[in-house]
Parts: C-alpha cells; structure tokens; sequence
C-alpha cells in the first residue's frame, strides 16, 4: 500500500473535517462481545430516527461480519460515485446508508484488511461520501475494542458519541466494562448502556423469563455513573425481522420490542 504524503493526509483530514462539519451528531453503537444485538440495534436505531423526522445517516463498518444491508434489505446494492463522491445508498429518502458489505464482490467474500487499510476505508466513508447535512449518523462498529472504534472515535473527535449494547449475563457484562474504559480513556461521551435481551415474555401465559439472568447492564451503569437507556426482551420476531430485511422500527407491528425500543430512542433523542 502506497504510502500517503504529508499535503494528501492533511487534504484527507480536511475532507473528513468537512463533511463532519455538516452532521450534528455521531453515535457509536458499541459491545463487548458478538451476537448481543449490536447490528440490530444500530439499524433500528437509525430506521427510528429517520422516522422522527431527523435526517440521518447509518454507516457499517463491521468489516468482518457486515450485518445492515441484511437488516434492511438492501443486499446487492453498490456504492456509485457522483461528482466524485460516494453516494450513500437511500434505505428511505433521509437515510442514507453506507455499509462495508456494499463493497464486497460477493456477500460472503472474507475481507482481510489490516489495520491501516481499515483506518484508510473508515476515512473515505467518513471524508469522501455525499452524507450531506444530517442530524445524525449512526455507526455500527464491530465488537471490543479493536482498530475500527478506534478509528473511527478518532475522526470523529468531539463530535462522537458512544451507546453501549450488552445482554444481561455476567460474561458479556465483563466484556461491557472494557468498551466502557475505552471509551473514557478516548473521551468518547457514553450516552447510555442498553440491556438487549433482558427477559422473555412468554407469548402464551405473558409471565417474564430471565434467560439470561437480568439487570446485568442496569446494575454496571449504575457502578460505573452511566445512564441506563433500558432494557430490550427477547422476542423471536426480532430474528425474523432481521433476517427478512424489514426492520422492526419501520413501525409495521407492536410488540413488548418496539414499545421497549420507543422509549430507548426517545430517551437517546
Ligand atoms: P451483533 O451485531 O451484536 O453481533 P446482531 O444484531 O447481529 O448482533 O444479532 C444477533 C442475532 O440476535 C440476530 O439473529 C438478531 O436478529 C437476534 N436478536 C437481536 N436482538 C434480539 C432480541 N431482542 N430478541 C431476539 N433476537 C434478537
């Protein structure tokens, strides 16, 4: 990989500087570990606040598991250039989307990168993309603490932002507490920590069960002085949504879900 000279990294810094000076706010969705809903949440996060009427933004960058474009429906869409930008693709006309995935030639390519190349990409969705003026960007990161939240927290500088997904149970919790010190250690504001499948409500007789015990990540906010956004149960339509491409936020049906979801967005608005 080339190298970048002095006058190209700083016009690169510059862009980034640029298009950042145009979005209101940046939130980092992030977790300790895989599979606790991370994506999930991040794409319906976005798909709410687009609803709210805020002009947002969504941006993947799970390099080795790119989930969005699964979430929302949007595989096999590619990134086009206009004006020599990247055009974000339009999940709805204001949100716009852009996702590692959309890069691939195929959807299961394994995408080898190390990290520079990550900082060079993350750098090129942030400075080189038509985001235009957005109220916010959500950014979908992949677990721990690795190079893409850190790159990304350092392009985004005081603008970022960071939510925190866990499930209940005490091993993702451990891992929770490390994106907590990162956070702090890079100064990155945490808004708020929310608890992912936090109990199932039994759709037969309504009583709640703690499958993976309960107010793991109430209890850690609370140690750790951050606010907690609240806790989402286990529904099985969840899954079905994801994996079918239509995102429960799109407000199409009422569940224990979207009513825990609602208030965690309002709470973030
Ligand atoms: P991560 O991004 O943390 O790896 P995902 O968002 O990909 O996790 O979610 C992992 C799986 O769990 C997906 O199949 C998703 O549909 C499912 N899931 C997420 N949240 C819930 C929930 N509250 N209830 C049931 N399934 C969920």
């Amino acid at each position: 990989m080339n190298q970048a000279s002095p006058e190209d990294f700083a016009r690169e810094e510059q862009a980034v500087a640029d298009r950042l000076s145009r979005i209101k706010r940046v939130i980092l969705v992030l977790s300790g570990k895989g599979g606790v809903g991370k994506s999930t949440i991040a794409a319906n996060l976005a798909v709410a606040l687009s609803r709210e009427g805020l002009e947002t933004g969504l941006l993947d960058i799970d390099f080795h598991g790119p989930s969005v474009p699964g979430i929302l429906g949007l595989q096999g869409e590619k990134v086009l250039t206009v004006n020599d930008a990247m055009a974000p693709v339009e999940f709805t006309p204001n949100l716009k989307v852009l996702s590692i995935g959309f890069m691939l030639r195929e959807q299961d390519d394994a995408v080898i990168w190390r990290g520079p190349m990550k900082y060079g990409i993350i750098k090129r969705f942030l400075g080189e993309a038509e985001w235009g003026d957005l109220d916010c960007l959500v950014i979908d990161s992949p677990p721990g603490t690795g190079d893409e939240p850190l790159s990304i927290a350092q392009l985004v500088k005081e603008k970022g932002e960071a939510v925190i997904v866990t499930t209940p149970q005490k091993v993702s919790v451990d891992d929770v507490k490390k994106s907590v010190s990162f956070c702090r250690s890079l100064e990155l504001p945490i808004t708020g920590i929310i608890e992912n499948m936090s109990g199932f409500v039994c759709p037969k007789c309504g009583e709640t069960v703690d499958i993976f015990s309960s107010g793991g990540g109430k209890k850690l906010a609370e140690d750790a002085g951050i606010p907690f956004l609240g806790g989402i149960p286990i529904d099985p339509a969840t899954v079905v949504s994801g994996d079918s491409g239509k995102p429960f936020a799109t407000g199409q049906s009422q569940s224990p879900v979207t009513e825990a979801f609602q208030k965690i967005v309002e709470s973030i608005v």
